[in-house]
């Protein structure tokens, strides 16, 4: 059922703008499609775009409580900048306060089963809680961010959250997402300006090298695994 509900949206919309898919879906799933954004290049093009095209989809932000200065400053910015609502989710207090009490501060260095167990916890769970009841989940995924991206297509039925899945900007370039930035002057994370690119939380990100690839910088002492649970691959 949900793969012929798919089909049918890749269908429908496979004329349509980013904007116009924005407004067919916010009218046929009214009150249930949402936006998560973590204020990185690709969200912050999708938030400009939902704000411009003024149209009913929510936005919500997980903050686990390890995010970058920089990363509130941007959140602050595009409050200011677009004046629309973006929901904050936070872990649960008891299950970090208990990870914490168990393991210290940055048990997620000694291990990935470690690494996973905060992800959960400052992110999968409270992502759980932030798509409960909603219909369509707006992302900000590319195909050339990570090889696993590079299937997926732009409507898709994640099972593990059971909803479906816009990525509207699955086939733009990096260059293309700076220019939509540029010319629009869409508020950005100041750390873009020092190498970083893929952005998450602080003690888990690093800047990249030029020619480094994309996700380099994100758990960078791990070797593979390099996607916090939010995304299937
Ligand atoms: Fe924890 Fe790092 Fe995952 Fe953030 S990215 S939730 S700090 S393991």
């Amino acid at each position: 059922m949900s793969t012929i509900i798919v089909q049918a949206l890749i269908e429908k919309t496979k004329d349509f703008s980013i904007e116009e898919t924005f407004a067919f879906l916010a009218d046929e799933y009214k009150g249930k499609v949402v936006f998560s954004t973590s204020f990185g290049q690709e969200d912050q093009v999708i938030t400009a775009l939902i704000a411009n095209s003024n149209t009913a989809i929510n936005i919500f932000t997980l903050d686990t409580g390890r995010l970058f200065q920089e990363t509130y400053d941007v959140f602050h910015k595009t409050l200011k900048k677009y004046k629309k609502h973006i929901e904050v989710y936070f872990p649960e207090a008891a299950a970090v306060q208990n990870l914490l009490n168990a393991k210290g501060p940055n048990s997620f260095y000694e291990s990935v089963e470690n690494r996973k167990e905060c992800c959960f916890i400052r992110k999968v769970a409270p992502l759980t809680k932030a798509l409960k009841g909603n219909s369509v989940w707006i992302t900000g995924l590319r195909a050339e961010q990570s090889e696993n991206r590079n299937d997926l297509h732009l409507f898709e039925y994640d099972s593990k959250f059971e909803i479906i899945k816009f990525n509207p900007l699955l086939k733009w370039t990096l260059k293309e997402v700076e220019d939509y930035i540029e010319l629009n002057n869409v508020p950005q994370n100041a750390l873009h300006k020092k190498g970083f690119v893929s952005i998450g939380c602080a003690p888990c990100t690093r800047a990249i090298a030029e020619g480094e690839d994309i996700r380099a910088g994100r758990w960078w002492w791990e070797s593979s695994h390099k996607e916090c649970g939010l995304h299937q691959g």
